[in-house]
């Protein structure tokens, strides 16, 4: 490409992108593209010669945007969201162009030096103690590993990392069934083992685990000769919003020298409104916290942040040295791929620190105020409709409900089919989940662009959805 073309073409992607964004609300909100059409479009084989810039990019509006689904429609109200704020996009754009790979400090000074600034910048946003310390990891997932690594390490005093698991007797990690995926993955992976992540049991109306119960497994464990190396509290859990009661899970770690990693994925971009950091108080006493700025707030995909109270327990156990990374005399300086699982690092500081001066603290609490009160709003609706049934109560902007008219017997079945004919319909997109047992609809506020209106919409199209069945 030369340079001509490169301006003329980046050019025609700002535009692009921005009448994207100004007509996203007309098109249905996930992609109607049937398994096996997009591909089908798609050259087999990969061409031999140069081909036209307008005849690629005219396949991509042609061919991929349609297998799209709308992440940054203001009716998305499925998952959580991926907000990708304008202005953070823009970064991602600066970001790219420079091309730059940011595994230590002399390989972009200022990426390391904009990292750490930014993410006490976002420590002091949530009211997080001086003292921790933020790295950025590329997902939540990656967090919860490298923080189960640490407390393996920890527990088998570095051993672990020279001469495996076998020799040492089985380690323990204690959470509740409310947790992510991610924490049975990190489980795995880091050669635990299922058998040794411990379910707590948990109750009341948040689905906490029970703080009792954790301490008497945990002692149980000890007595039969077991190690327990940590627990994974979770606040605003993926299915339903489950919050554990940090400080209690905290006593019981300070008691028994565990190690506490609180998975805050999604709700914790809340936290920088004041009012609600009643959810995970006594936050302070924990070791490791992750939350996802790439989720509410508005940092584009992938941007994970990753507070630690002792950040050297977690390089102890990630750092490599070989000899061509080691910058010699620079000693004083931060090289962040030691602190996370893969060496190569994208510059991710620069969308947060576009992100925060462009909105606002205020700005950004704004849109997370009005999402919980736009969701409590439609959950009263919700609630008062003689055929629904609300099934767990707003957690932040997350609740869920189910379709439950008199005379249905299979509420599961009946269920399942209205959040696919709600998703088929294309005017919102939302997804199911089961509680206790029972197939539920969740829905959750949290799309950048959303309006109040969108979210009461959203009840007239689940109304004529549910006519129609
Ligand atoms: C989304 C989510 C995760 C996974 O986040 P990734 O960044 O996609 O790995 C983990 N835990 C919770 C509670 C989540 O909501």
């Amino acid at each position: 490409m030369n340079k001509d073309d490169f301006r003329k073409w980046s050019r025609r992607a700002a535009d692009w992108g921005a009448d994207y964004r100004e007509t996203l609300g007309e098109r249905p909100v996930r992609s109607r593209s049937a398994p096996g059409e997009v591909a089908a479009q798609i050259a087999r084989t990969p061409p031999e010669t140069p081909e036209q810039i307008d005849a690629i990019f005219a396949d991509f509006e042609r061919t991929i945007v349609p297998g799209m689904t709308h992440w940054q429609h203001p009716r998305f109200f499925a998952y959580f969201p991926a907000n990708a704020a304008e202005i953070s996009v823009i970064a991602e754009y600066l970001v790219t162009a420079m091309g730059a790979q940011c595994m230590l400090w002399q390989t972009s000074p200022a990426a390391t030096e904009l990292e750490t600034v930014v993410l006490d910048w976002l420590r002091q946003a949530l009211g997080l103690p001086e003292g921790f310390t933020g790295v950025i990891q590329d997902s939540a997932s990656s967090a919860t590993l490298a923080a189960v690594l640490t407390m393996r390490e920890r527990a088998l005093d570095w051993d672990g990392n020279r001469n495996g698991l076998s020799g040492h007797p089985a380690i323990r990690v204690y959470a509740s069934n409310e947790v992510h995926s991610s924490i049975d993955r990190a489980i795995w992976i880091s050669g635990i083992g299922s058998e040794n992540l411990i379910r707590v049991p948990t109750s009341g109306p948040q689905r906490a685990l029970d703080a009792s119960a954790l301490d008497s497994l945990i002692q149980q464990d000890k007595d039969a000769g077991h190690l327990p190396a940590g627990i994974i509290p979770c606040v605003g859990g993926t299915s339903v919003g489950g919050t554990d009661d940090i400080a209690a899970v905290c006593a019981v770690a300070r008691k028994h020298g565990l190690y506490v990693h609180v998975d805050a994925a999604w709700a914790g971009s809340a936290m920088i409104c004041p009012e609600y950091r009643h959810f995970w108080a006594g936050i302070e006493e924990a070791d490791s916290i992750v939350f996802n700025p790439h989720k509410w707030l508005g940092a584009s995909f992938d941007c994970s942040a990753h507070f630690l109270r002792d950040p050297d327990s977690l390089v102890k156990t990630l750092a490599i040295q070989p000899e061509f990374l080691k910058t010699h005399g620079k000693d004083h300086v931060i090289n962040y791929s030691e602190w996370s699982i893969p060496l190569g690092r994208r510059f991710r500081a620069l969308k947060i620190w576009f992100l925060i001066r462009a909105h606002g603290l205020e700005g950004l609490r704004s849109m997370i105020r009005n999402h919980v009160s736009w969701s409590e709003k439609l959950a009263q609706k919700v609630a008062a409709a003689p055929d629904f049934e609300l099934v767990t109560n707003p957690m932040l902007s997350l609740f869920s409900f189910r379709y439950a008219p008199s005379g249905v017997t299979d509420l599961d079945d009946l269920n399942q089919r209205l959040v696919n004919t709600i998703n088929d319909d294309g005017r919102i997109y939302l997804t199911q989940t089961r509680v206790d047992g029972k197939l539920v609809i969740r829905f959750q506020v949290g799309q950048f662009e959303t309006s109040e209106q969108d979210v009461l919409f959203a009840y007239d199209v689940i109304r004529d959805c549910a006519n129609s069945l």
